[in-house]
């Protein structure tokens, strides 16, 4: 048992990999309402970061459904010095504050894009709409569309 229990973890483990490194989303689409809730958690959390995320079905046209806020405990530096991150089935990005005026990813922000999920979002202050980016879990900047 102990055997097949370890197989079937690094086969898991393996297909994550695989599939990490082979799909790059460069569109997405998102629902109005899940923007709402972002930059209103944002504005909530300030002057502290916030971190959520992202639920959704990839596909050729990826559209994230929902969001799920983990409260956490936040430092000045990093909004996940250390996090168990909630991976069911359906999570496949995370979205972040920046309690100032930039929504580029850090280094941090960077490593952390490349191990979790394939769309990432960072929200800066003043947390409006025009606000948020998203990037790849490569850090790099994707278009959004923002669908009812
Ligand atoms: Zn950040």
């Amino acid at each position: 048992m102990k055997i097949i229990q370890n197989l079937m973890s690094n086969l898991k483990n393996k297909l994550k990999k695989i599939f990490a490194s082979t799909t790059v989303i460069n569109e997405i689409k998102i629902k109005r309402e899940i923007i709402k809730k972002i930059t209103s958690l944002a504005k909530e959390t300030h002057p502290k970061e916030f971190l959520a995320f992202f639920e959704g079905i990839i596909s050729p046209t990826t559209i994230i459904n929902d969001i799920f806020y983990q409260p956490y405990i936040a430092n000045d530096k990093s909004a996940f010095p250390r996090l168990d991150i909630p991976l069911t089935t359906n999570t496949i990005g995370s979205v972040h504050s920046h309690p100032g005026p930039k929504n580029t990813p850090s280094k941090a922000d960077r490593r952390f894009f490349r191990k979790t999920g394939i769309i990432h979002a960072i929200i800066r202050y003043p947390y409006k709409e025009q606000d948020i980016a998203f990037y790849n879990h490569h850090g790099e900047r994707i278009s959004v569309k923002i669908v009812d």
